[in-house]
C-alpha cells in the first residue's frame, strides 16, 4: 500500500510556495488555491520529498522530470480554465499538472507518450482522489481527436513547432498553450477567434523537456 503521508509541516510548506509565487507574479487566487491544495510530494520519488516545496523542476524517472510550481501555475494561468471544460493535457509526467487540472474542475484529457510514466500515473491519480475523464497512452502531436473539440489544450514540453492538429482541435473561442523552441521556449498562446483565425500572443521564456514524435 502507498504510504500518503499530509502533514501539517507540509502544508505549511506549500503556504511559502503559494506565497512566493505570488511575489513572482501569479495573481490568479484559484491558482494559487490548487497548488495549495495539491500535495507535490506525493507525485515525487522519495529521494526527493524534501525538495518537493521549492521552486524547482525535478527528476521522475523515463528522463523526464515534473515541471516546475512556477511553470506550472504560470501555464495554468494562462488557461483560465472554467469548471466543467474540457481540456487536453499534452505529456502527462507525474500527474501533477493533471491534479492541478482536475482541481479547478476542468473535465481533464492527459496524453503521455512514455509508456512506464502512463501506466504509474493511471494508478496513482485514482488512488489518491484526483480523476481525470481519460489518460491516454500516445502521441500528443496528434491530439486526441475523438474527444475533440476542446476549450483549453495545454503542452507541457516543449514543442519546435505548433502542431496543427492541437490548433485544428480548438473549440472557436478556445485557447492552447504551448512553449515553442528548441533549446528554450518561448511560452505561446493561440486563442480560436474562427475556423482559421488565431490570436497569437507571447509570454517570455521558459525551458521544458521536449515534445517527442512518437517513434512507433
Ligand atoms: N505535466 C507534467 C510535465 C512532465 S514533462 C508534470 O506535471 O509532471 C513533459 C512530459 O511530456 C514527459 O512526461 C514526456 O514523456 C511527455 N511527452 C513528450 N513528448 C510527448 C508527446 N509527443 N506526446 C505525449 N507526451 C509527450
Amino acid at each position: 500500500m502507498l504510504k500518503l503521508v499530509d502533514s501539517y509541516k507540509h502544508r505549511g510548506l506549500r503556504q511559502k510556495l503559494v506565497e512566493n509565487l505570488r511575489s513572482k507574479g501569479i495573481e490568479s487566487d484559484l491558482v494559487l488555491e490548487a497548488v495549495a491544495n495539491v500535495p507535490r510530494h506525493w507525485f515525487m520519488d522519495s529521494g526527493f520529498l524534501d525538495h518537493a516545496y521549492q521552486d524547482k523542476a525535478f527528476p521522475i524517472g523515463a528522463n523526464q522530470t515534473i515541471s516546475q510550481p512556477y511553470t506550472v501555475a504560470f501555464q495554468t494561468q494562462l488557461l483560465d480554465l472554467k469548471p466543467r471544460q474540457k481540456v487536453l493535457e499534452i505529456g502527462t509526467g507525474s500527474g501533477y499538472q493533471t491534479a492541478i487540472l482536475c482541481e479547478l474542475k476542468a473535465d481533464v484529457y492527459s496524453i503521455e507518450r512514455q509508456l512506464q510514466l502512463f501506466k504509474k500515473v493511471s494508478l496513482f491519480l485514482p488512488k489518491v482522489g484526483y480523476h481525470p475523464k481519460r489518460l491516454i497512452f500516445g502521441d500528443g502531436y496528434k491530439g486526441l481527436k475523438d474527444e475533440a473539440p476542446f476549450d483549453r489544450i495545454l503542452v507541457t514540453a516543449g514543442a519546435p513547432n505548433v502542431p496543427k492538429s492541437l490548433l485544428a482541435q480548438l473549440k472557436i473561442g478556445g485557447r492552447l498553450v504551448i512553449p515553442v523552441g528548441k533549446d528554450e521556449q518561448t511560452m505561446t498562446t493561440y486563442e480560436r477567434r474562427d475556423i482559421k483565425l488565431f490570436d497569437k500572443l507571447e509570454f517570455g521564456k521558459f525551458k521544458f523537456v521536449p515534445m517527442l514524435e512518437n517513434r512507433t
